[in-house]
């Protein structure tokens, strides 16, 4: 029993090390509350977190781009449309769903109701993005002029206002004026054609670049990129060889980097303990909407997506997210899907055994557009700051902020409160003023760790739903594969 005992601690060695790290985190954090530390002291003192986080977003772009490579390109095209097909329904009907709950959750505990809590000063009048040009730019994402560019910067479109003069024609009448008494005009003109030049002011949507990897241009073309090569048979075998080297070299760095995860989750958590302001002084309506998305995630993580997984797989969903444990806890130590998702890869692969062909494919499409917990939580927040302006809402505005919700969540990117800048588009889609987004940055900051859990959460049984559905196409994939090395 010692030799087994022994195998179990080793065997769960990473995991344990990150709880301990997670509780460890906790009790430092507000060990050192009462010292007050300054801003400056803080960013020193959570450095060692700062250190994880480069580190793992270090490896997320090779790690994007050569795993959907040879993901792809390994499958026959017909498996991977197939299979392509599948996690475009799941991510879809998941992230409806989760919408779904949050909606009925904030129309339940009604977070909002009463006077408005506190006025909101006014943050200037800078003119929010309207929806449509929103969904552009998330098309315009899909497809970068510029590779080398997607790896640091995406599109967005801002509001420039534009003068302009422009020539119009206008009649003037003289009539009325000859009939004045003291007239200048020669009184046999009664109307003329004249043509001025009128300023016009306009506001215009303008695509500029900001800063952030554009990872869904790159999801895109690396698809594609893959999928041809996949088609190439002899020709691209160096290509294909050449990912899935690159992919295999990278997780071996993230082989290297877990090591270090819980020293770096450590301090991520203990900082942000030091640094918060007063958790009491959250009451009255900000807390019942905190309360409001907390049950709801809860809802969605521990109950909907498990059920989804048991009724597909007929598996146990919770030895699945035992397994998981870790990219769950990074994901709350980080709160970036993105940056979490070398662990994701690391925890299917290695302890859940999830095929490699359908991780690499899956995974990092899934950490970009699927965001379950940043739907639900955007469709809460959009809804909550219509009850704090008693403004009542119909069933065609709920309807529309369930889609406005869904197409926000894919456009977040997966780093740090993404979601809260997506919000824009949903409160414009229903006329809710943008402003009123301060009412909610107090508590985002932990809102934020828990849907990047939930969302982390929805990509890993999303991975494992995809594989059970995909048995058939991998299973004559390895055959085939069998058989061409009988051949040879
Ligand atoms: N931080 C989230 C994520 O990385 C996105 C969001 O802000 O909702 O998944």
């Amino acid at each position: 029993t010692r030799q087994s005992v022994r195998n179990f601690l080793r065997r769960n060695a990473f995991v344990l090390f990150t709880v301990a790290a997670v509780a460890l985190g906790v009790i430092l954090g507000f060990a050192l509350r009462p010292r007050e530390m300054s801003l400056r002291e803080i960013k020193y003192f959570s450095f060692p977190g700062e250190l994880l986080m480069r580190m793992l977003q270090m490896l997320v772009l090779p790690l994007i781009v050569s795993s959907l490579v040879t993901g792809i390109s390994s499958l026959d095209s017909k498996a991977s449309g197939k299979m392509g097909f599948r996690a475009v329904i799941y991510y879809m009907v998941t992230t409806l769903i989760a919408v779904f709950i949050g909606i009925v959750m904030v129309i339940i505990i009604r977070p909002g109701k009463g006077n408005r809590d506190s006025p909101v000063p006014s943050s200037g009048n800078i003119e929010p993005v309207q929806a449509a040009d929103a969904f552009l730019d998330l098309i315009r994402n899909m497809f970068p002029p510029n590779l080398v560019e997607a790896c640091f910067k995406q599109y967005k479109t801002v509001y420039s206002k534009r003068i302009y003069k422009k020539n119009v024609t206008i009649t003037l009448n003289l009539t009325e004026a000859i009939n004045g008494t003291e007239s200048t005009f020669p009184a046999n003109v009664s109307g003329v054609l004249q043509t001025v030049q009128e300023t016009l002011e306009e506001t215009v949507p303008v695509s500029g670049s900001s800063g952030g990897v554009n990872a869904l241009g790159l999801v895109v073309f690396s698809m594609c990129f893959g999928l041809v090569i996949g088609k190439m048979k002899q020709q691209g075998q160096a290509l294909r060889e050449f990912f899935d080297c690159l992919n295999e070299a990278i997780m071996r760095l993230v082989a290297i980097i877990i090591w270090y995860a819980p020293v770096g989750i450590l301090f991520l958590i203990a900082g942000k303990i030091v640094e918060m302001k007063d958790l009491v002084q959250v009451g009255g309506q900000l807390g019942m909407y905190t309360v409001t998305v907390i049950v709801g995630l809860l809802i969605h993580g521990l109950f909907v997506l498990p059920l989804l997984y048991f009724v597909v797989t007929r598996k146990n969903p919770f030895t699945f997210i035992g397994g998981l444990l870790q990219a769950l806890i990074t994901a709350l130590g980080t709160s970036s899907s993105s940056a979490t998702l070398p662990i994701t890869f690391r925890c299917l692969e290695e302890n859940n055994g999830v095929d490699k062909r359908v991780t690499r494919f899956v995974l990092p499409v899934g950490a970009t557009i699927n965001m379950d917990g940043t739907a639900l939580y955007e469709a809460v927040a959009a809804i909550f700051i219509a009850q704090v302006n008693d403004m009542d809402l119909n069933f065609g505005q709920i309807l529309t902020i369930s889609i406005t919700a869904t197409a926000a969540s894919i456009g977040a990117a997966g780093i740090p409160q993404a979601g809260l800048v997506t919000m824009v588009i949903v409160l414009t889609s229903v006329g809710l003023p943008t402003e009123d987004i301060t009412l909610i940055i107090a508590v985002d900051w932990f809102l934020d760790r828990l849907r990047t859990t939930t969302n982390v959460l929805g990509d890993s049984l999303g991975a494992g739903i995809v594989e059970h559905l995909s048995r058939q196409e991998l299973q004559n994939q390895d055959a085939e594969i069998g058989n061409s090395v009988i051949e040879e």
